[in-house]
């Protein structure tokens, strides 16, 4: 299984899910639960839609599968012209992929070949931030800032270079808000401005619990990366498809990249797919001639993904749930907000329907959990109390502790209502336990 403890199921049972409908998933014991990670930040609809399954029943009918290599088909056309059409400025060439990695990785490689031919071909470096998680093939694991990820397959790719986050938790209130963007030129002035291609970042970053950038925060990037040529990539792996609110995370924040890398939400996951959206300046150059993006995978674009993801773009807009998310976020929100009474709340932080709660020792000096507390909190009482009532959440240590919720972008008060009756009771319980941590660790 990915990025799970094996042993961990050597005597307990490993959670099956079976089913799933709207908000909820059964497992195979028939047991319901609330998902609020939409399954990892995938789907965004919720389950049980059968406008999905008419629709990929119908391509496989039509065209079960063509490739992309040298040829196109009706669906990949139609799904690029409407994203075209979705995403803001000149954002308007597709290159499909299989899942977020892989659209990360044709990032780093449309930026290297683009430069390549205007004749920059010095410009290969890329610049993400620390603890920042943007997939595990070699290219984006190099992008990847979280070194436990990291460590084991050094050497990776070289040429990443990682810049500090936006995690303003501990920040003293009298820094500069913008110091972490300054911090994104320091690096290109320090790698050399024409060795650097890129730089990529999430709208709200994941890994580390839902860090909003500060206001202004993209705008002055932007002006950092037009000052010194360099491409700017949103991966919006997760925050695409109205997680934000907005079909785009970065509409949400108001700025405009050169590329978006965006997978998950794309079809909510009912069939795997990715995209890498670039902007006309940057698929200007291999328009003409012998000119190639010397890039592939096979299943880029398939046409019953392509189908799928067009039916939940029509429910996303039917709906209006970038609408709904927008309307209902500080609802979400102030359910969180509420839960700030518990000593263990250090920190609530996240924007639209993609929220964190940081869990602190102490709340005053927001003293943090040693390594064997936290893992004591997260892995063997918070994952299974919160489980075993039936929320599924993610409990998170690849920062500082923290707790993400996700939920489909359907849900509203009935679910925050329920999401609280489990949250508070787990937190008070791991509350009431921060002073018997050192016994319980030890026990462990
Ligand atoms: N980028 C970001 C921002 C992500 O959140 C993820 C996955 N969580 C990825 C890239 C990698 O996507 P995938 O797992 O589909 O390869």
């Amino acid at each position: 299984m990915h990025f799970t403890r094996m042993g961990s199921y050597e005597h307990a049972e490993i959670p099956i899910i079976a089913r799933g409908d709207g908000a909820y998933v059964w497992d195979t014991n028939g047991k319901r639960y609330l998902d609020a990670l939409s399954s990892l930040f995938c789907v965004n609809i919720g389950y049980g839609r059968t406008e999905l399954g008419e629709a990929a029943a119908k391509q496989i009918e039509e065209l079960a599968f063509y490739t992309n290599w040298s040829y196109a088909h009706p669906r990949a056309i139609e799904l690029a012209t409407r994203i075209a059409e979705l995403t803001p400025g000149n954002l308007n060439r597709v290159f499909f992929t299989s899942g977020g990695a892989e659209a990360v990785e044709a990032a780093w490689k449309l930026a290297k070949s683009y430069f390549k031919m205007r004749g920059e071909g010095q410009r290969t470096k890329v610049i993400s931030r620390k603890l920042a998680y943007h997939g595990t093939t070699m290219g984006a694991l190099s992008i990847t800032g979280v070194p436990a990820l990291r460590e084991t397959f050094e050497p990776l790719t070289p040429g990443a270079i990682h810049v500090p986050n936006t995690n303003a938790y501990r920040q003293p209130d009298d820094i500069d808000p913008l110091w972490a963007a300054d911090a994104i030129e320091e690096a290109i002035e320090f790698a050399g401005p024409e060795t650097v291609a890129a730089v990529f970042l999430e709208p709200v970053q994941n890994s580390g619990g839902c860090f909003v950038p500060p206001d202004g925060y993209f705008q002055r990037v932007r002006e950092i990366c037009d000052r010194h040529g360099v491409l700017l990539v949103s991966d919006e792996v997760i925050c695409s498809w109205g997680r934000l609110g907005e079909m785009f995370g970065c509409q949400h924040f108001g700025y405009v990249p050169d590329m978006i890398t965006t997978a998950k939400g794309i079809t909510s996951a009912y069939v795997p797919m990715g995209a890498l959206i670039a902007g006309d300046h940057i698929a200007e150059p291999f328009q003409h001639g012998v000119n190639t993006f010397a890039h592939g995978i096979t299943f880029g674009g398939h046409p019953v993904a392509a189908a799928v993801a067009m039916a939940n773009i029509d429910i996303l807009e039917h709906e209006d749930l970038c609408s709904h998310v927008r309307t209902n976020e500080a609802a979400f929100r102030d359910m969180l907000e509420g839960l700030r009474d518990l000593p263990i709340v250090g920190d609530v932080r996240g924007a639209g329907y993609f929220q964190a709660i940081e869990l602190v020792k102490d709340k005053e000096t927001k003293e943090t959990f040693t390594a064997p507390e936290a893992e004591w909190l997260l892995r063997r009482y918070l994952s299974n109390e919160l489980f075993s009532r039936g929320l599924i959440c993610r409990a998170d240590d690849r920062g500082d502790p923290v707790i993400q919720l996700a939920p489909p972008l359907i849900v509203g008060r009935e679910q925050f209502d329920e999401i609280e009756s489990i949250l508070r009771p787990v937190l008070t319980g791991a509350s009431d336990r921060i002073g018997d941590l050192a016994s319980l660790t030890a026990a462990a």
